[in-house]
């Protein structure tokens, strides 16, 4: 099969792969549409990057099912399915609590497994055993379902910061995972306050009903947020880039009793802290790292029944022979979500 394959930090190559082979339990998945994630060039470029080389990245995948292995009752060839990319044990702490995104025997695609960037992904026990194969219907396009992974990091977040109709929300970041917190804190029905460096990403944010807009570059972000907060800060703050400074910063901007997430995935850092400011203030710091089967699903619904508009998202389409000029979008940040077609 055609795959675009890892060979190490920021060498990948689009070329012929081995295709994989069914097993007992497990699914071949055709696939159709892959996304393209920020975490994917992060990985590529080395943040994170496996130590098995070749590999192949790729962990927001829809395709079609192209063979099943003894035992899978489920699911039938030539099915329509979006896959939720960790495979979780299903049995440990963490796993019972629903939280399989902790798993202590976690993997998945892209990270020990080979991703959705091919032809063909092969699916493991684990994920169809935990429920992360769903079924789609016939008028499900695949582009809106493959937004279903990216979005249910959002719901995630939500989640966890425990947001609420009428809670002022502050994202800092407007990049492809900004906009989506956006849609997805608008969707609680919460006040929605933006901040980025870049004025397009700011216009489309705007767009997307965002209620405030704040170029941090030109002015003080502390200052905006709390003018429109009546002084306060924002109930949940968002951090939805990895920047250690950005981050130490915008923690600052949470209101009393307020929920702050670190969403971006930052490399190794530290950042000070004031443990005053969260015993007195009763704040909650938090972080979010990717999302459970029942977020995935969740997602799902709120993308089906147009709840959530997630296509206007979309501003580059790929194929495997145009993926390097994908990567290099991705890297200079010139697409909001890109995906990778195949027929
Ligand atoms: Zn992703
Ligand atoms: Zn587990």
């Amino acid at each position: 099969m055609k795959a675009a394959v890892v060979h190490g930090v920021n060498d990948i190559r689009i070329e012929e792969y081995p295709s994989p082979v069914v097993g007992a339990g497990e699914v071949i998945v055709k696939t159709k549409i892959a996304g393209i994630c920020a975490t994917d060039i992060k990985t590529l470029l080395g943040q994170g990057i496996p130590k098995d080389l070749p590999t192949i990245l790729g962990h927001e995948v829809v395709g079609e099912i192209a063979a099943t292995g003894d035992g899978v009752k489920r699911f039938a060839v030539g099915d329509r399915v979006a896959v939720y990319p960790i495979a979780a044990c299903g049995k440990c702490h963490y796993c019972l609590q629903g939280r399989h995104n902790l798993c202590e025997a976690e993997f998945g695609l892209g990270h020990g497994i080979e991703g959705g960037f091919a032809e063909y992904v092969r699916l493991p026990k684990e994920i169809i055993d935990i429920g992360g194969v769903v079924k789609l219907e016939d008028d499900f396009s695949y582009e809106d379902a493959v937004l279903a992974e990216p979005l249910s990091c959002t719901l995630a977040a939500a989640r966890t910061c425990r947001m609420k109709k009428g809670d002022s929300v502050l994202i800092i970041g407007a990049g492809p995972m900004g906009l989506m917190h956006l849609k997805m804190a608008k969707w609680f029905g919460c006040q929605v306050i933006i901040a980025d460096l870049i004025d397009e990403r700011l216009a489309l944010a705007g767009r997307m009903r965002a209620d405030h807009l704040i170029n941090s570059d030109r002015d003080n972000l502390a200052d905006q947020v709390k003018e429109i907060t009546d002084g306060r800060g924002a109930d949940t703050v968002v951090i939805s880039l990895g920047i250690p400074q950005i981050i130490e910063d915008s923690l600052k901007l949470t209101a009393k009793g307020g929920v702050c997430n670190i969403f971006g995935g930052p490399p190794p850092s530290e950042i000070k802290l004031d443990p005053r400011w969260l015993h007195y203030q009763e704040i909650t710091l938090t972080g979010t790292f990717a999302s459970t089967p029942a977020d995935f699903i969740k997602s799902l619904e709120l993308i089906r029944d147009k709840s959530i508009i997630v296509s206007d998202l979309l501003s580059h389409r790929f194929t495997l022979d145009s993926f390097l000029d994908a990567v290099e979008k991705a890297k200079n940040q010139e697409m909001v979500r890109g995906i990778v077609i195949f027929d």
